[in-house]
C-alpha cells in the first residue's frame, strides 16, 4: 500500500527510511534474537541504542559539553511543572505568552511559585511575536520562559540573535526542534515533546546547562528531579525504550541527510512553496506577521468557511491527510515537519491551486 501524505501536527509523519529501518529490525534488534521493545533497559544492547542516540544528538545540534540530555515522559506538558519545580529556587520567572501553548505553561507555573507575565500577544490574536527590548524583564528572575514555536496558530521565532540575554532562557522548542541549526548556548534549558520532529510519542527531550541543576523545589517527586535524572542517564527507572530507539534512527537519518544545515534547505524550500501560494493567492489566508511565519505549522483559511468539509473531503482523494485545523482557530493547518518529503508539499500546493480555481 502506497502512503499518504499526513499533514498532523503531532503524533506526525516519521522519515520512511526510518520506519523500513525499524521494521526490518522489529523481530530481531542487530542479531540479538528479539525486538528492542523487549530487551532489557539495563541490558548492554540497550545501553548502546542510549548512548549512540544521545551522542548523535549532541553531534546534530552541536550541544556544548556543559549541557546534559535528558530522554524524560509526561510529554512536553510536564515540563510546564517540571521546569519551575527544578529552576525556581524560590525565585520568580518572567513568562511571554504567544500562543496556547506558552499560555498552558504559564498557567502550570503559576502554581509552583511567583511568575510575572511580561508579554502576551492574545490581544492581536496570537498572530505575532512582541518586540524584545519593550518588554520589561526582570534581570533577577530565574529564567525567562517562551515557547519558539506556537504549533496551533503557526508563530515562529526564526531569528534567535534577537533573543534577550542576561536571564536563562527556557524554551519550548516541542515543534520546531532539529528544524534548523540552533545556537543551544543561547538557552539555559530546551525542551521538546517528540512526537513532532524527534519520533514517536513518549519521550521529551530536555536540554540543560549543568550550572542550573540542583535547586529542585523541596516535596518534588525524585523521578521529576532533573539533576538525579541526569546522574542516572536518564534510567531512574524504566525508560519509553522503543520511542528512544526510534529517536535515535531519526537522529542517524538526520546526519545521513547532512545534518541541520540540509535539513533547514529543505524545510526553508518547503515553507516557501507553501506560503508562495497562499500569499499570492486572495483565496487563502494566513494571519501571522511574516517576519514570524512558522516553517513547521502553516495554518490558513479558505475564503467561505462553508468549503471546508468540502476542502478536506477532496484532499483526502488526493492522498493528503490530517490538514484541519486546532479546533480552536478553525480553518486548515498543513504541519510540515522534517520527515515531510518536498514532495508531500507540492502535492498539497497543486491541491490547493485545482481547489481554488473550481471554487475560488
Ligand atoms: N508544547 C507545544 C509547542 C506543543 O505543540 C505541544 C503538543 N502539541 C505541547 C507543548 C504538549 O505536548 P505533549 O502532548 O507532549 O505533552
Amino acid at each position: 500500500m502506497e502512503r499518504i501524505y499526513n499533514f498532523s501536527a503531532g503524533p506526525a509523519v516519521l522519515p520512511r527510511e526510518v520506519l523500513e529501518q525499524a521494521s526490518d529490525e522489529l523481530m530481531n534488534w542487530n542479531g540479538c534474537g528479539m525486538s528492542v521493545m523487549e530487551m532489557s533497559h539495563r541490558g548492554k544492547e540497550f545501553g548502546s541504542i542510549l548512548e549512540t542516540a544521545e551522542a548523535d544528538l549532541r553531534m546534530l545540534m552541536a550541544i556544548p559539553d556543559n549541557y546534559r540530555i535528558l530522554f524524560l515522559q509526561g510529554g512536553a506538558t510536564l515540563q510546564f511543572a517540571q521546569v519551575p519545580l527544578n529552576l525556581l529556587g524560590g525565585g520568580s520567572a518572567d513568562y511571554i505568552v504567544t500562543g496556547d501553548w506558552s499560555k498552558k505553561a504559564y498557567k502550570e507555573a503559576q502554581r509552583y511559585g511567583s511568575i510575572r507575565l511580561v508579554a502576551n500577544t492574545e490581544a492581536d490574536g496570537f498572530t505575532s511575536f512582541p518586540d524584545w527590548p519593550d518588554l520589561d524583564l526582570d534581570r533577577n528572575a530565574a529564567y525567562l520562559h517562551l515557547c519558539t514555536n506556537e504549533t496551533i496558530r503557526g508563530v515562529e521565532v526564526l531569528d534567535f540573535d534577537t533573543l534577550p540575554q542576561g536571564v536563562p532562557l527556557v524554551a519550548d522548542m516541542s515543534s520546531h526542534i532539529l528544524s534548523r541549526p540552533m545556537d543551544v548556548s543561547r538557552f539555559g534549558l530546551i525542551y521538546a515533546g517528540a512526537q513532532k520532529n524527534v519520533g514517536p510519542p513518549g519521550i521529551c527531550l530536555v536540554i540543560v546547562r549543568e550550572d542550573l541543576l540542583g535547586k529542585v523545589a523541596p516535596g518534588t517527586p525524585t523521578l521529576l528531579d532533573y539533576a538525579i535524572q541526569a546522574e542516572n542517564h536518564s534510567m531512574l527507572n524504566t525508560p519509553p525504550t522503543f520511542a528512544i530507539y526510534m529517536a535515535g534512527l531519526v537522529f542517524k537519518w538526520l546526519l545521513r541527510l547532512g545534518g541541520l544545515d540540509a535539513m533547514e534547505r529543505i524545510n526553508t524550500e518547503k515553507a516557501r512553496l507553501l506560503y508562495g501560494l497562499i500569499e499570492g493567492s486572495g483565496f487563502y489566508h494566513n494571519p501571522v506577521q511574516p517576519a514570524h511565519r512558522s516553517r513547521m505549522n502553516v495554518p490558513f483559511t479558505l475564503r467561505e468557511p462553508k468549503l471546508d468539509e468540502t476542502f478536506i473531503a477532496e484532499a483526502k482523494r488526493h492522498g493528503i491527510v490530517q490538514i484541519k485545523g486546532h479546533k480552536s482557530v478553525g480553518g486548515m493547518r498543513a504541519s510540515i515537519y522534517n520527515a515531510m518529503p518536498v514532495e508531500g508539499v507540492a502535492t498539497l500546493v497543486n491541491y490547493m491551486k485545482e481547489f481554488e480555481k473550481a471554487h475560488g
